[in-house]
C-alpha cells in the first residue's frame, strides 16, 4: 500500500493567518516542508482520499493525485469536512464521463446544511456522488477499510488491510482510540499527535496520551500527523524530536509512505 500525507497540519495550520510567530514567519518564507495544511491522507492503491479540509484542493495539486474515486470521512468537524466542494471541482463538466466519487460516511450521516439545503443530498441530486451510510467496513477489490468507532461517540479510525499489511490511521481524537487485540503489532499506525501544550481532558495530549497509547500497540513504524501550529514547533524543531523517539516519525506535506 502507498499513501501520500497530502497534509500534516491541524485545525489550525501553518502558517496561521496572520500570525507573526517565527514558526508561521518561516513557513510563509520557506513553503514546504514547514508549510503544513489540512489534515488528509490519500491511499493510492484504490484512489482512497480520507477527509477533506479547507485546503484539498491545493493539496491534492500540490503533491500531483490526479485519481480520487472514494472520499472516506472520519467526522464531521470543520477541519476535516469543509473541503468537500471538492466533489464539485472534481465532478463538474465531467458528470458523463467519471465515474461517481464514493462518499463514505458513517453510519449516522454527516448533516452538513446551509440555510435548510442539505449539501451532501445536492451532490446526490447532480448526479456527482453516490453515498454510502454506513459503519460497516469498505471493501474495494482486495482493500479492507474497517471503521473503528472512537469512544467519543462520533470520530473514527480505520483498520485498513491490503497486501497482507495491516495499517491503523487515527486522524484525530486520538485518546478515544481504545487499545483492542486486532490492533496490536499493525505493519503503520498514522496518528494525530495531540497537542503539547494544551493539556485539558477534552483534548488528546502527545505526551499525556498519544505516546503511551503507542506504547501499548506497539506497531512497527508511527507517523504523526494533525500538527498544530498552536504547539509553536517548526519542522526543524520535529525533526530533532523524532531522533529521540523510536520508530516514530513526524509527517511533513507531501511525505510518502509505503508498505
Ligand atoms: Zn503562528
Ligand atoms: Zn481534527
Amino acid at each position: 500500500m502507498k499513501f501520500t500525507i497530502l497534509g500534516s497540519g491541524g485545525a489550525i495550520r501553518i502558517p496561521k493567518a496572520c500570525c507573526t510567530c517565527d514558526v508561521c514567519t518561516e513557513a510563509r518564507l520557506e513553503g514546504f516542508p514547514y508549510k503544513r495544511l489540512g489534515q488528509s491522507l490519500y491511499l493510492h492503491d484504490e484512489g482512497v482520499l480520507f477527509d477533506t479540509p479547507e485546503d484539498i484542493n491545493e493539496e491534492l495539486n500540490d503533491h500531483k493525485v490526479m485519481d480520487v474515486k472514494h472520499i472516506v470521512f472520519s467526522h464531521w468537524h470543520p477541519d476535516h469536512l469543509l473541503g468537500c466542494r471538492i466533489i464539485e471541482s472534481i465532478m463538474d463538466g465531467e458528470e458523463n464521463t467519471r465515474e461517481q466519487l464514493q462518499v463514505h460516511m458513517p453510519e449516522d450521516g454527516i448533516d452538513l446544511n446551509i440555510e435548510g439545503n442539505s449539501i451532501f443530498s445536492s451532490y446526490e441530486n447532480l448526479g456527482y456522488i453516490d453515498l454510502i451510510q454506513s459503519d460497516d467496513a469498505i471493501k474495494i477489490n482486495d482493500l479492507s477499510i474497517e471503521k473503528i468507532k472512537l469512544s467519543n461517540g462520533f470520530a473514527y479510525a480505520f483498520l485498513i488491510e491490503g497486501n497482507n499489511k495491516k495499517v491503523l490511521y487515527c486522524p484525530c481524537h486520538t485518546k478515544h482510540l481504545a487499545v483492542t487485540e486486532a490492533l496490536l503489532d499493525v505493519d503503520l499506525f498514522i496518528t494525530s499527535k495531540g497537542y503539547s501544550v494544551i493539556s485539558d481532558e477534552e483534548n488528546t495530549n502527545f505526551e499525556r496520551d498519544t505516546l503511551p497509547l503507542i506504547a501499548k500497540l506497539k506497531p512497527k513504524r508511527t507517523v504523526i500527523t494533525h500538527i498544530e501550529e498552536t504547539d509553536k514547533m517548526s519542522f526543524d524543531d520535529y525533526l530533532m524530536w523524532e531522533m529521540h523517539l523510536e520508530d516514530i516519525e513526524f509527517a511533513f506535506d507531501g511525505m510518502t509512505i509505503e508498505v
